[in-house]
């Protein structure tokens, strides 16, 4: 009876975890979708992508931030590729993403040029400007000015022969003041809603280059925004004793802009931020989570340890130091308590065309959702660390 029992609830469990984890492929499939068009500068995705989660926001029942709506508008300038993406090496048409990228300062150009080799993998036009790299991997990137040059990066293994000649036309254009804006919400706390557990992540990718390539980033960072989207959800219907608080920033691949912009603007005193978890490249975990921070935090770093020992939720959390290389480095600068967590193991595809939704495993989503609420619960109840905070 008690086997039977026992093996009812773990279906029943399994019944729920499998439907978290059909909405959270859902989301991936949705903002990797060419609607959203890699969730930058070109088609207005970043513009759609907001829109997207505002609405997811409004739909749970959050409150805007401001009391008004959901967006923390700012602005930067950015360097696009809205039309013409054509290049021909020694007379054979290359493929956008697959077998070249160009350089996110590039300038755009339309011309015929013969290529000099510099060095085993420097082959440079210096009449028209161009340069080309031969590289192992093709990794994107976005840059806020134009540079006077354009540079190609090729990948080695799909173009044997020694570049000679090139026929180039790319389209670039310079945005001064792109229009976007951090998405922010909460749910009020019911005992202490003048206290805040933020979580984040950042919704933008990098965007499209030219008028046939976008980049989907679904680990980079659909698999974050879902997961947010579910605490979202989740803390909508079970409200905390702190107020929660959410915040997917746009800008992260410019430079961490959206984060910085939250951080000297805030829209909550940033002293009463309890704690703050930065979620980006959540989609794989066979191999475990890693903390950034973890050794500046060590007391809220062991009480995430003892969340996942207790839940034998991820096999590893592993701790490093502190990195600027997500949105919490602004926070933590300025004194805010705050972790970035990504999944550890699975696939390679990092800026590029290959991070897609079909090969992101997601196979860590619920136990990394359940680690994240019990971390949360053990923040929210543990006085010590609060009073030695204040
Ligand atoms: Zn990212």
């Amino acid at each position: 009876m008690k086997l039977r029992l026992t093996l009812l609830l773990l279906s029943l469990s399994g019944a729920a975890s499998a439907q978290d984890s059909l909405f959270a492929r859902h989301l991936v499939d949705t903002l990797t979708s060419s609607y959203f068009w890699g969730r930058g500068y070109t088609r207005d995705g970043m513009g759609k992508t907001s829109d997207f989660i505002s609405g997811q926001f409004k739909s749970y029942g959050l409150q805007p931030l401001n009391g008004k709506d959901f967006i923390q508008p700012f602005s930067f300038n950015v360097n696009t590729f809205p039309g013409a993406m054509n290049i021909a090496l020694n007379g054979k048409p290359l493929i956008p993403g697959l077998d070249f990228l160009v350089a996110a300062e590039s300038r755009g150009i339309k011309c015929k040029g013969k290529l000099i080799k510099q060095d085993s993998v420097h082959f440079i036009d210096p009449q028209d400007r161009i340069i080309i790299t031969l590289r192992d991997k093709l990794t994107w990137d976005v840059d806020q000015g134009t540079a006077d040059y354009t540079a190609i990066d090729l990948l080695k293994s799909n173009f044997k022969d020694q570049p000679s000649s090139i026929d180039i036309n790319v389209e670039s254009k310079l945005v001064p003041g792109f229009k976007t804006g951090n998405i922010c919400g909460m749910i009020r706390g019911t005992a202490k809603p003048d206290s805040f557990i933020v979580m984040t992540a950042h919704y933008d990718h990098l965007g499209g280059m030219g008028d046939k390539t976008y980049f989907p980033g679904a680990n980079d960072n659909a698999s974050g925004i879902s997961e947010l989207l579910s605490l979202a959800r989740y803390y909508a219907l079970h409200p905390q004793p702190y107020s929660m608080v959410f915040i997917c920033f746009s800008g992260e691949e410019a430079a961490l802009l959206g984060s910085k912009y939250f951080s000297e603007n805030p829209l909550i005193p940033l002293k009463n931020i309890r704690f703050l978890v930065n979620m980006d490249m959540l989609g794989t975990g066979e191999e475990g989570v890693t903390a950034v921070n973890a050794t500046v935090y060590p007391k809220e770093f062991a009480l995430l340890k003892l969340a996942n020992d207790d839940g034998h939720y991820l096999v590893k959390v592993a701790s490093r130091g502190k990195a600027p290389n997500s949105d919490h480095y602004w926070f933590s600068e300025k004194g805010v308590p705050a972790f970035f967590i990504y999944t550890m193991g699975g696939i390679k595809a990092y800026h590029d065309v290959y991070d897609v939704s079909k090969t992101l495993p997601l196979n860590e989503y619920n136990h990394l959702f359940k680690l994240l609420v019990a971390f949360n619960a053990a923040l929210m109840k543990d006085n010590t660390v609060l009073a030695n905070k204040n």
